[in-house]
């Protein structure tokens, strides 16, 4: 399992997150909500091993499977299970969607080599599956690509690297209801057939509708203000984060 226990994280001097816990197990699927700027960016960023972002270590635990993930570099956190797909992906131009899954792959996944015409197919599959064309594979990573088709790569990188835990920072943002369903029937696919554990940063009771969170919880000024099942969506939905 995952495990995050009295997490305190600065950056820029500034204290940010302030002692969260969490516990996510293989196949479960965790949504964080919060006003903005209370941290769920920071949480995603410092967890993967940002350098912009610092731990205080004093009885702080982040753990894969019972592995210290605070010494590994993002690389090994990485290979260690994790992915974390980025609120605002950056463009790679020259490198194919192709070239740079393949290379992830490898690097992830050494004990499992696959023929390139069979990586291929794993690669359109996952295009097809969150409504990508599969020439969107020699194109370059998100170079003129639209807000949606962003996020959606995001996605196809989950689906080709398999990852163990997936921190998924707002992949629902900009996207129409009908892109929503796709990427959300995806995700919910991988969790279920990999058992896949998520961490879903999101603003919108919409895609939790499709992906059945098992815990729901507040991030409230770099706190867990509360957490509950989709109980406590329908009130933020009903009352805002004032009185959580
Ligand atoms: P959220 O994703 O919940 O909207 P963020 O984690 O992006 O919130 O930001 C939390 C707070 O940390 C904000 O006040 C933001 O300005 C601040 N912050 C985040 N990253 C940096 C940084 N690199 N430098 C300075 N302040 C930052
Ligand atoms: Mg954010």
């Amino acid at each position: 399992m995952l495990n995050i226990q009295n997490l305190h994280v600065t950056t820029e001097g500034k204290d940010i997150l302030k002692g969260i816990n969490l516990l996510i197990k293989p196949g479960e699927v965790h949504a964080i909500m919060g006003p903005n700027g209370a941290g769920k960016t920071t949480l995603a960023m410092s967890l993967m091993g940002n350098p912009n972002y610092q731990f205080k270590m004093q009885n702080a635990k982040f753990k894969i499977n019972d592995k210290n993930m605070f010494k590994l570099t993002p690389e090994e956190r990485a290979r260690a299970g994790l992915f974390v797909s980025f609120q605002h992906p950056v463009s790679v131009i020259g490198v194919s969607v192709l070239a740079f899954l393949r290379t992830a792959y490898k690097a992830l996944h050494p004990q499992k080599p696959i023929k390139l015409s069979e990586f291929k197919e794993t690669v359109k599959k996952s295009l097809l599956q969150v409504g990508l064309p599969e020439d969107f594979m020699q194109r370059s990573i998100n170079e003129g690509f639209s807000g949606g088709e962003k996020k959606r790569m995001e996605i196809v990188q989950l689906l080709v690297l398999k990852p163990r835990y997936a921190i998924l920072d707002e992949i629902d943002s900009g996207l129409d209801i009908d892109s929503l369903r796709i990427i959300a029937k995806a995700v919910a696919k991988i969790v279920k057939k990999q058992k896949m554990g998520i961490l879903l940063i999101t603003h919108y009771q919409r895609i939790l509708h499709y992906l059945k969170p098992d815990f729901v919880h507040v991030l409230k000024e770099g706190k867990i203000a509360a957490s509950d099942g989709m109980a406590l969506v329908t009130k933020i939905e009903r009352k805002g984060y004032a009185t959580i």
